[in-house]
This record gives structure tokens, C-alpha cells and sequence, in this order.
């Protein structure tokens, strides 16, 4: 079924999952759980022969999307129906970085993708998977961004979608996703309820939920946010980056792209501390870090940036295990820490960014403030979606417009001493 070859004629053999906790093998399938010990499954690669294929050129010489990293993908690209997500800019930030005393600071802005954010990455890949199982109907439990992605890409593949959120989402996500034409599903609860009830329905009925029974699929697709960066510093691991945390998928999966691409012959080294950012309040993989603990505690979620608001993250031991070996930390900021940095943000480097941004890169700051990089070392911050889905966070914080009428009189007695 996933049939992968290179350009150079010769095939690979087909991908199988594998246990993350036993080691259990499956055959590639819609599967995520060990049948032996209940650990996610995740996607097995051949890294030696991966090793033997001109990887650097075919990269380089192909597509400018993620599909570039096609041969570290577990499913092919199907032409009609992908979006092109990924390839985004690495923005060197400069003003930003002056302000936090770092010399080589980057913006990996993936607020520019098809939907706005860096989910079209994870349901390209996921969209792949279902297409090659044979599914008509796409489905997610999402907290607006994968809404969005899945609604969209499900568009485009002419294919039904069902999506379902918890109350409370922002306008934006909610009013794109119904656009797109997916049939739109608020749930009278919690992130964590709507989750569990798609694994629900998908023990019951034939439909690819793309981040519960696709997800060995669907979590690859955030690798190459880590094969990306490597790319764009001409084939260098940054020495920290900081990942906003959901479920905690993205963060792990950046930090596997980046051990990949040494396993491959690609990176000569992964010096990289990966730190995590989660809004303080839904930040159960921060307190469990702060407490030396691997027992991460269930909250229920009371925060303005709500894509990052789960309560039980699925991928939260995964995270704590990346971030105490790579000697990275876990931080949580408030919501005012968010917006402010929000402001910051598009004010020093002209990328406003959601929520989850703001979350980001108050983080960012914080690690900087206790001295956690050092002037030279390069830092990369993951710009993960984008402003205008969540302007209710920063409607009271910005100033409005400044009323006049359309005299230069009124120019000059109102406005000019604001801009001298
Ligand atoms: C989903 C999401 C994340 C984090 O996702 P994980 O579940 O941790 O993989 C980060 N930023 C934005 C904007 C998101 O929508
Ligand atoms: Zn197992």
C-alpha cells in the first residue's frame, strides 16, 4: 500500500507502526493503539537504506512544500489534494532578538500556510493515509486550527468532513471552518470530552479521525517543521527552539524530524534544547516539569488561547522525556504575558500570530529573562498560526483608531505629534 519510491527507481519497503512503549509490530493500518500494552503506535522507517539514497539532492531539487521531505513521510503526495502546505519562511529577528539580548534569533513563521496554520501539515500527511484506506469521511476533534485544516483539505479532496469542537471556540476558526463546508459539531464540553468521544464514534463507525485513528499518520506531518529549519540554516539543528504545546505532538515530532535527519547522514549533530510553552492556565506538562514528576495531572482548561487548551495532553510524558534529555524546560505564561507578547511581536517583526504565538514567544522571553540561551546561540521560535483567527484576544488590548474628519487641520491638530 505505501509503495515509496525514490526518484532514483529504487523502493522501499512497506512502512509498518510500531509500539512506543513494547515494541509490538503492526502492519501500517488505522491503528493507534498497542493491542498488548495500550502505547501509541508510531511509524517505522528503514533509515539505513534511507542513508544510501542522494536524500540532500532529492530534497533540495524538489517541490518548495513540506512534500519535499516525501522519502521521511509515512504516505505519498497526492497531487489532488494537497494544498502545499509548509516551506514557510525562517524570519531572522532582529529587532526582537536586540530585545532579548540574542544575536540569532529566527521566527519560523507557519502562520502563512493554505489554513493559517501549521495543522495543514499534520492533515496533508493524514489526508494521504485515508485516501490510501479507502475512507469517505474525514473527522477530527479539534480546538479550532485542525477544524479549519481538515474542513478544508476535505474540500479539496472532494471528500465529506465531520468536525467537532468544544464551546467557546473563536469566531474566526469557527465561522472558516463551516465555509469550507464540513459539517460542524459543538460539543457541550471540554477539548478533552470531545476527544473522547471521537474515539468513541471511531470504534463505532468507519471514519478517519485524522488525530485519533490516523494519528501515527497524521503526528509525521510535524516533523517537518524540524526537517525545515535544518534546511533553511543550510543543514544545521538550532541550538534551542521553543514549541507551543497542545497535545505535545508538534514538540516531540520536531525534535524526531531533527534525529532523523542526523540517523540519515543529513545533520552532523542535534545539540538542540527543545523547550515547550503552555498558557498557565492549562499547563499540566509545565507543572509536572516544574515538580520533577513524569505524572502529568488532568486540569480543566481556563485560558484565552484556546488551541492550546487540553487538559490531558495525549503526548505529555513524551514531551517531559524530550525536554530533561535535551536539557530544554517547560514554561507556563499567563494570558496577559500572551497578549502582551502578541503586540510584541507584530510591533518588532511584522508577524501577528494567534494565541498560541503570543504563548510562544512569551515563553521565549521568560527563558531569556533566566538566562536559559546563550548571546550567540541560535534560537528558533515556532510561529504556529495566525492573528486574524483570534482577534477577540487583542480587541482590548490595542489602541483604536484615532477620529477625524477629513481636514489637514484636524490632520495636524490630532495625529501628528502621535507619529514625530
Ligand atoms: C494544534 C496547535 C499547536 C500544538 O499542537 P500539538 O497538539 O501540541 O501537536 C500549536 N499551535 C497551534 C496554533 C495549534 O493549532
Ligand atoms: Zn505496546
Amino acid at each position: 500500500m505505501f509503495e515509496a519510491r525514490f526518484p532514483s527507481g529504487e523502493t522501499m519497503p512497506e512502512q509498518q507502526l510500531r509500539c512506543r512503549e513494547c515494541s509490538a509490530m503492526y502492519a501500517a493500518g488505522p491503528r493507534y493503539v498497542c493491542e498488548q500494552c495500550f502505547g501509541p503506535l508510531e511509524v517505522v522507517y528503514d533509515y539505513a537504506a534511507l542513508a544510501r539514497q542522494p536524500l540532500r539532492q532529492i530534497i533540495e531539487t524538489s517541490v518548495p512544500s513540506m512534500w519535499r521531505y516525501e522519502p521521511l513521510l509515512p504516505v505519498r503526495r497526492v497531487p489532488e489534494i494537497d494544498l502545499e502546505p509548509g516551506y514557510t519562511p525562517l524570519l531572522p529577528a532582529g529587532r526582537l532578538g536586540r530585545t532579548l539580548g540574542l544575536r540569532r534569533l529566527f521566527i519560523k513563521n507557519d502562520s502563512v500556510n493554505p489554513t493559517w496554520s501549521f495543522k495543514d501539515r499534520v492533515v496533508g500527511v493524514a489526508m494521504s493515509a485515508a485516501r490510501s484506506f479507502g475512507y469517505d469521511v474525514v473527522a477530527c476533534a479539534s480546538t479550532g486550527n485542525l477544524a479549519n485544516a481538515v474542513a478544508a483539505h476535505a474540500g479539496r479532496a472532494g471528500m465529506r468532513a465531520c468536525v467537532f469542537i468544544p464551546k467557546g471556540l473563536e469566531r474566526g476558526k469557527v465561522l472558516a471552518t463551516a465555509a469550507y463546508g464540513a459539517t460542524l459539531v459543538e460539543v457541550d464540553g471540554t477539548y478533552d470530552e470531545v476527544n473522547r468521544l471521537c474515539a468513541e464514534i471511531a470504534e463505532e463507525h468507519r471514519w478517519a479521525f485524522v488525530n485519533v485513528n490516523l494519528r501515527p499518520y497524521y503526528s509525521e506531518g510535524g516533523k517537518t517543521l524540524g526537517f525545515e529549519v535544518a534546511e533553511q540554516l543550510g543543514w544545521r539543528a538550532p541550538d534551542h527552539v521553543v514549541v507551543p504545546i497542545a497535545s505535545g505532538s508538534l514538540l516531540v515530532k520536531i525534535h524526531k524530524g531533527l534525529t532523523e535527519l542526523q540517523a540519515v547522514g543529513l545533520l552532523e549533530s542535534v545539540p538542540t534544547h527543545v523547550h515547550g510553552a503552555q498558557p498557565a492556565g492549562c499547563a499540566p506538562v509545565a507543572t509536572a516539569f516544574a515538580e520533577g514528576t513524569s505524572d502529568i495531572r488532568p486540569v480543566i482548561p481556563n485560558t484565552l488561547a484556546r488551541s492550546l487548551a487540553i487538559g490531558t495532553p495525549a503526548d505529555g510524558r513524551y514531551v517531559l522525556r524530550v525536554a530533561r534529555q535535551t536539557g530544554g524546560a517547560i514554561v507556563a505564561v499567563t494570558d496577559d504575558e500572551m497578549v502582551a507578547s502578541i503586540q510584541l511581536l507584530a510591533e518588532t517583526e511584522g508577524v501577528f500570530t494567534e494565541t498560541a504565538g503570543g504563548v510562544t514567544i512569551a515563553a521565549l522571553r521568560a527563558l531569556a529573562a533566566r538566562g536559559a540561551f546563550g548571546e550567540d546561540d541560535i534560537v528558533v521560535a515556532y510561529i504556529t498560526g495566525q492573528g486574524f483567527k483570534t482577534l477577540e484576544a487583542v480587541a482590548d488590548a490595542t489602541r483604536p483608531p484615532i477620529a477625524i474628519r477629513a481636514t489637514l487641520k484636524d490632520f495636524e491638530r490630532n495625529v501628528l505629534e502621535l507619529v514625530a
